[in-house]
């Protein structure tokens, strides 16, 4: 094979300046002019990022010297007039601990290629080559490489030459360098390796057999043999954050220290179960949007929006996996993935926004509304993901109920990996439905209509009953109580007591109106989100005071409130209004006959469910 048209060297710089600094060279063409483009977002994040904000200093030249860059716009540039190989020289600003960006400062390095890669418009489809060029800085001097980009020199783990099969591929191979930590399993025989970065006290064999056990469940799911040679889990340890982001064989995850297992801990915790659950889910994605993808990311254009009204399908169907396939992979229990359901319908049901924004439509509009929330978000949208997940299910019970549990959701999406996975085919915007119409042998229409295109709650609790599970909705515990669980739905003094209809958040002085809810005795009296609450009945107020307040107060009570807008002192009064039965938990209904428990049990894949 011939060395790649264009090849960048990759070198952490000024790690104290948080510079990288790229050297792309663009080769041996008879061309003299060459357009280059940057890209604006990340696929997986549907949000224009504009990374090409991070650049400095760039340059091109040839061998006689300094080559004009034209510019066409913010991300574009055309190089004219050059002889030969071509080279552009430019710094990358790294100062984004997050899984779409870029890091860099002497403690590691990360980045994704849609940071620091320039695109050599008409090579993409070439082979791109990459050189990993180890820091200078002496702080640095024990730094490993942690990465599926493919490897040309140098040792494993170590810096070198890489190469890609083409500029796509070459942006989906995120790069950490550092002092992690580092184990490996194997998953129906393929190497999976997992980096840790930070400090952290995880109990590595209890991390490396529930992960094991995860991705073969997933690979028996989609069937064997996962289309993978290696896979690699990049791990950034935290004391606060979370979030994943999916490549086809790699994903980079920030978790809370406190979520990883201890070394002796031997419950499952609520966050050790979230963090197997972003596990599965990115896992998940390696079928599920990495390689089933919509048409309109097939190609990507990265210089502007990809619009789709499939994310539903794409983020949904995954969430709703990310957490079944635990329960199948006996990682956690039925009792756990109830739970886990009705803190999502909980999630769900707190927005008046789902009786507005369609899930086609929150799909379509990710880049200016999931992506861009403002104070107002409950109100007006509804997430792809949480709306997804449950609507995924609906579908899948649907399919279980129209063919007497002969056919279910898991054959729509085998189905999706044979015929688009496989092929590279991107699915078109009917692509789903169709396969699902097929794989029911019924017309959902009427059920994808309401779900998908429609705003109305479809009919959960019929839905589960046919599966031997009851949907229950009771009034919140507390401010923030997350649902899933049956709560003190027999505490008479709670079920007597008012609501405020905002979310709060405490503020020096006061507490602070993040979100008012449509319907509510905030938006009523004429609170808004960034109002801060000073006092209510003469009393200092903090979202404590508040919360035990709230449980003697009943709906009706009037209550004085004063309050500053802006710098503006301002009074009114409250009459608190009965809280909304938006607070979901599922049980199983011990008295389902035997037709049905067996329903239950093929759902959920396990027995004695
Ligand atoms: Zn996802």
């Amino acid at each position: 094979m011939s060395a790649p048209a264009v090849h960048y060297r990759v070198i952490p710089h000024n790690p104290g300046a948080h510079l990288w600094r790229v050297e792309m060279e663009i080769r041996g063409g008879d061309s003299t002019t060459q357009a280059l483009t940057f890209p604006a977002w990340i696929p997986g994040s549907y949000l224009m990022r504009e990374f090409a904000k991070n650049l400095s200093g760039l340059r091109a030249e040839d061998d006689q010297g300094a080559v004009q860059l034209e510019r066409v716009n913010r991300n574009h540039w055309i190089a004219r007039g050059f002889k030969g190989t071509l080279r552009v020289v430019y710094e990358v600003y790294a100062w984004d601990l997050s899984v779409r960006t870029s890091h860099l400062d002497q403690t590691h390095g990360y980045f994704n290629g849609t940071a620091l890669f320039m695109r050599a418009e008409g090579l993409e489809n070439g082979s791109h080559g990459v050189e990993l060029v180890p820091p200078e800085d002496s702080l640095c001097a024990d730094w490993r490489v942690a990465t599926t980009l493919p490897r040309k020199t140098g040792n494993d783990w170590g810096y070198g030459r890489f190469e890609a099969s083409d500029y796509d591929a070459l942006i989906d191979y995120p790069v950490e360098m550092g002092t992690f930590d580092h184990f490996s399993f194997e998953a129906h025989g393929i190497p999976h390796d997992v980096v840790l970065t930070g400090q952290h006290d995880t109990d590595i064999e209890r991390l490396s057999k529930d992960l094991k056990q995860i991705c073969e469940t997933e690979a028996d799911f989609f069937g064997r043999p996962a289309p993978l040679e290696r896979y690699l889990f990049m791990v950034m340890i935290v004391g606060k954050g979370y979030g994943g982001l999916e490549h086809r064989d790699s994903t980079s995850l920030i978790t809370c220290r406190a979520d990883l297992p201890a070394k002796g801990e031997l419950k499952m915790s609520d966050g050790y179960r979230n963090f197997l659950g972003l596990c599965s889910h990115e896992y998940f994605h390696l079928w599920n949007v990495k390689r089933i993808k919509p048409a309109a990311f097939t190609p990507f254009d990265l210089t502007q929006e990809a619009h789709t009204t499939l994310l539903w399908a794409f983020e949904g169907i995954t969430s709703y996996y990310d957490d079944l396939l635990l329960v199948r992979a006996g990682s956690i229990g039925v009792d756990d993935y109830l739970e886990l359901l009705g803190q999502n319908f909980t999630r769900v049901y707190r927005g008046k926004g789902r009786l507005k924004q369609s899930l086609a439509d929150s799909s379509y509009d990710a880049w200016t509304k999931f992506y861009r929330q403002d104070e107002n978000a409950p109100n007006a949208i509804v997430s792809y993901y949480k709306k997804g997940s449950i609507v995924a299910m609906a579908l899948d019970l649907e399919i279980r109920k129209a063919t007497e549990n002969a056919a279910s959701l898991d054959d729509v999406m085998r189905r999706l990996w044979v015929e688009h996975g496989q092929t590279g085919i991107g699915v078109p915007e009917d692509g789903v439905e169709r396969i699902a119409n097929e794989v029911a042998g019924v017309d959902l229409s009427p059920f994808f209509d309401e779900a998908i295109r429609g705003t109305k709650d479809l009919d959960y609790p019929a839905l589960f009953a046919h599966f031997g599970v009851k949907l229950h909705f009771r009034r919140a515990d507390a401010p923030g109580d997350p649902g899933g669980k049956k709560g003190k739905v027999h505490d008479i003094q709670l079920q007597a007591r008012g609501a405020i209809g905002a979310r709060l958040k405490d503020r020096p002085g006061g507490v602070e109106l993040t979100h008012v809810l449509d319907d509510g005795a905030a938006q009523a009296t004429g609170l808004s989100s960034g109002d801060v609450i000073v006092a209510m009945n003469g009393l200092k107020t903090t979202v404590a005071t508040i919360k035990r307040r709230l449980k003697i107060w009943s709906p009706g009570t009037e209550i004085d409130v004063h309050f500053f807008r802006r710098d503006e002192l301002l009074t009114r009064t409250l009459v608190l209004r009965p809280p909304a039965l938006d607070t979901a938990w599922l049980e199983l209904d011990e008295d389902a006959d035997e037709e049905t428990r067996a329903r239950r049990e093929a759902w959920l894949g396990a027995p004695n469910a």
